[in-house]
């Protein structure tokens, strides 16, 4: 038997929110020489990834994963997804303040 961890991206279709959850991966023959793999989170058994996951932001379900790694090769993917930091980027004025005379 096999264990590993593998930290999942997901991104929600409805709000475009995107975030990660680890797993513990546990990988097993059966006896018919077929590998079985047995996802867990915290301890308890879970679904494979893509099949139950819920937006924690809206609560919606249509969700999409990404290869592990994802976010860690595209950052934009997750500043993209966080629309109050763009907002307050924008509010920025590029030009600097002029003193009050
Ligand atoms: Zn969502």
């Amino acid at each position: 038997m096999e264990e590993q961890r593998k930290s999942v991206p997901f991104e929600c279709r409805g709000c475009w929110h995107v975030w990660e959850e680890d797993y513990l991966v546990r990988s097993a023959d059966d006896r018919h020489g077929n590998e079985r793999q047995v996802w867990l989170v915290a301890g308890v058994r879970v679904p494979p990834p893509s099949t139950y996951a819920v937006c924690p932001q809206c609560g919606g379900g249509q969700i999409t994963t990404f290869p592990e790694g994802y976010l860690a090769r595209h950052p934009e993917a997750r500043l993209a997804a966080t629309p109050a930091a763009i907002a307050e980027a924008a509010l920025l004025s590029p030009v600097p303040p002029r003193p009050i005379v």
